[in-house]
């Protein structure tokens, strides 16, 4: 068995430890004579794994009572439309642009009211996040929407904006369990698992008890009402039953780790050993200003397409997988997630200096 390292932005790596428990458990889990994946979602056993994910995610985030836990499926992209439904009431809600998923989220509010763009940094390929300190902010905006940290871009808020009052609505599927994060914050934050928790098919929404309500767009499908989630506990139909039991691992993981106070630490120190690199190297240059760089994601370039394009296909014959720049942006990105382990950062760099010293 050779593991490569792999810098996928999603889905993405996850921790050694988490599958080889799932692997363990593949063909009886504790006991019971079968997988996870053969059993009722209304089962004792599965009863317990989704309990059990609920709360050990509650203990991470340190989640506030009057704040619900939903695991709903449909990726991130259908939460753009759920939003907007759930939460239009006056239909009119603020976005900042910050990069294409945040583009995406804004074009589908349109869809179902006035989306209104307060802030943007096209101009430059989203290459930072704009000034939100103090925004034009409408008094009947119902809600104020982020992508908090941008995938593509590799851009991260390092201060939430200023919402003036109005709920702030977060996508932090590539930041998700990164850093400790204060939810009271927000009014709802939302991640699809698969960048930093779990496989593809989950997304975790955290909302305000209070803004689950009735009172929603004509027309929203059931499915598509945090309510319908919230009344069920998220076991209104069969939920993504093996993708929240990996989710559920991956929590205990990083509670063994020391939570996220503990994981924020480590990231810090990996995307350090990228970015101390990146700033000296003569070769490679980061594309995103400094202030705003994320912990996460790091895309970078030569400056020139070929040699890019050399460098990937050589990382890959050297276990350095996935390192091709999203096609809107070109050049390079490492996703450095919870799981990539520090070595995995270090033989990056060790492999960006050779590369340097051959092609210089
Ligand atoms: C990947 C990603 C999405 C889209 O996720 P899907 O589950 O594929 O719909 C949305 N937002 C962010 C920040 C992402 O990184």
């Amino acid at each position: 068995m050779a593991r490569v390292y792999n810098f996928s932005a999603g889905p993405a790596v996850l921790p050694e430890e988490v599958l080889k428990e799932a692997a363990a458990e593949m063909m009886d889990y504790q006991g019971c004579g079968m997988s996870v994946m053969e059993m009722s979602h209304r089962s004792k056993v599965y009863d317990k794994i989704i309990k059990d994910a609920e709360a050990d995610l509650r203990d991470l985030l340190n989640i506030p009572d009057n704040y619900k836990v939903l695991f709903v499926q449909g990726g991130a992209s259908l939460i753009f439309a759920s939003v907007p439904m759930n939460l239009m009431k006056n239909k009119k809600a603020g976005y900042i642009i910050t990069g294409q998923w945040a583009k995406k989220a804004y074009q589908e509010a349109k869809i179902y009211g006035e989306a209104v763009e307060l802030a943007s940094s096209a101009d430059e390929t989203f290459s930072y996040i704009p000034d939100c300190s103090d925004l034009d902010i409408a008094d009947d905006l119902d809600y104020v929407y982020i992508c908090e940290n941008n995938t593509i871009y590799g851009t991260k808020f390092a201060e939430l904006p200023n919402t003036k009052g109005k709920i702030l609505v977060s996508d932090v599927s590539s930041c998700f369990l990164s850093e400790p994060i204060d939810v009271t914050k927000y009014g709802m934050l939302y991640a699809g698992v698969q960048k930093n928790v779990g496989p593809s098919g989950v997304q975790v929404i955290i909302i305000r008890e209070d803004l689950i309500t009735d009172d929603v767009l004509p027309c929203t499908p059931t499915m598509m009402k945090f309510k319908t989630h919230s009344d069920n506990d998220s076991l209104y139909n069969t939920p993504p039953c093996y993708g929240i039991y990996i989710c559920g691992k991956v929590f205990k993981w990083l509670k063994n780790m020391g939570g996220l106070e503990a994981m924020k630490k480590y990231n810090e120190e990996k995307a350090a050993i990228l970015y101390d690199f990146l700033d000296q190297s003569e070769l490679f240059k980061g594309t995103v200003r400094k202030e705003d760089r994320s912990l996460m994601n790091v895309p970078f370039i030569t400056g020139d397409a070929d040699l890019d394009a050399k460098f990937v296909k050589e990382a890959k014959e050297a276990g350095l997988e996935n390192l091709k720049g999203h096609r809107s942006v070109g050049g390079m990105r490492a996703s450095i997630y919870n799981a990539m382990p520090k070595e995995g950062v270090e033989a990056l760099v060790a492999f960006m200096k050779k590369f340097e010293e051959e092609n210089k």
